[in-house]
């Protein structure tokens, strides 16, 4: 390598640093890039070098099974700029649950439901980010991303994204596709948050007015409670998606199992289904393989007690959700990206 540019890049990287896993696999190459020429040189070094590129911000939802023979490259492009009144443009290496102070602390509202989420704005839009009855999809207004197949910036509009459960066109797209440069945020002057999800709306009655500071610290209360901090225990959040069956199939289990909790979608066509519910009524909270295990409070997040590998949680991700399709008949989905 003589690119000046690129002075940062490394070699044989360990990736334990820059995932919440903790599993050291390597990336033949690394960078972190903070402004957009070094941004373009890095995806010019892959592609004049044929190696495959991926694309991380915080790490908190990607599981290396393997080492990656291409280039991984960190994102760290900053700034949050109030374009107008409630629309926001910010970079994708901003820090997500600090985007969530910053807009409280400037009296804008409605991401307060979720926060305390790890990783980056720019893997925000990737799956559609949600918790506690709001996603990230109904206050996108444009994601400005680098398409390194045309070698050309473009813009996504909320349309254009098609946002699902934790799913969008991007994670769909073939992988380093886009990078994503910069999310556009159209927020709320007025404080009237959403307390449609039951743990909220049990906690807060309907009577007073409730704050979205007051939601905020709610949130982040019930995730600490709740959710291993990965700088203590590797883990990525829910390792699975929450499933979604048919009403005829619905109806089918809960006469097996009365006690099954489903949300009905689409005039009750379909139900979601708890992952975290069908894996701890199949036995699996605190259960451990090796250095790999479930996570003693939540069924649904996988752990690595310390020094597993990518392969070691894998397997154990496999041996869970093969027994939720034997005992229950349902194919769970990984929510995190394995690579
Ligand atoms: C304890 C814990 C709790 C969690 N709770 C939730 C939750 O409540 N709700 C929820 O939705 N998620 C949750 N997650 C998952 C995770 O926090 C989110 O998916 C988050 O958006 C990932 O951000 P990241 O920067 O770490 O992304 P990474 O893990 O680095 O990457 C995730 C994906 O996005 C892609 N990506 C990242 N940055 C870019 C970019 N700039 N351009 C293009 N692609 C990019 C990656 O290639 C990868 O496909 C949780 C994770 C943990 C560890």
């Amino acid at each position: 390598m003589n690119d000046a540019r690129l002075s940062t890049l490394l070699e044989n990287a360990p990736l334990d640093a820059y995932t919440t896993f903790g599993v050291t696999q390597y990336a033949r190459f690394l960078i972190e890039v903070s402004d957009l020429p070094e941004l373009y040189e890095a995806v010019e070094f892959a592609r004049d070098n044929h190696l495959e590129l991926m694309v991380l911000g915080g790490g908190s939802n990607v599981l290396f099974v393997r080492d990656f023979p291409g280039l991984v490259i960190i994102i760290k492009l900053t700034g949050i700029v109030r374009e107008s009144g409630t629309r926001l443009r910010i970079g994708a290496g901003e820090d997500w649950h600090n985007l969530v102070d910053w807009t409280l602390a400037n009296k804008l509202f409605g991401l307060e439901n979720l926060a305390l989420i790890p990783g980056t704005v720019g893997a925000a839009p990737i799956q559609n980010i949600g918790a506690y009855g709001v996603e990230i999809e109904r206050f996108v207004t444009r994601v400005h991303v680098f398409d390194t197949h045309l070698a050309k910036a473009l813009d996504f509009t909320r349309d254009a994204c098609d946002f699902a459960y934790r799913d969008s066109l991007f994670k769909r797209a073939p992988r380093g596709r886009y990078i994503v440069l910069e999310v556009e945020l159209e927020l709320s002057d007025s404080d009237a948050p959403v307390l449609t999800y039951p743990a909220l709306a049990e906690r807060f009655g309907s009577d007073e007015k409730i704050t979205a500071e007051q939601v905020y610290h709610a949130v982040c209360d019930i995730r600490r409670s709740k959710l291993p901090d990965p700088k203590v225990i590797g883990n990525a959040g829910s390792f699975f998606k929450n499933p979604v069956v048919s009403k005829e199939k619905f109806f089918k289990i809960s006469e097996l199992f009365d006690a099954v909790p489903g949300f009905p979608l689409e005039n009750g066509e379909f139900y979601k289904l708890s992952a975290a519910w069908l894996l701890d009524t199949a036995g699996w909270k605190g259960r451990r393989r090796g250095l790999a295990g479930v996570f003693e409070h939540h069924a649904l997040v996988l752990v690595n007690h310390g020094g597993a590998t990518g392969e070691d949680i894998f397997l154990l991700a496999q041996e869970m959700s093969s027994s939720v399709l034997q005992r229950f008949g349902i194919a769970l989905q990984p929510e995190v990206l394995i690579v």
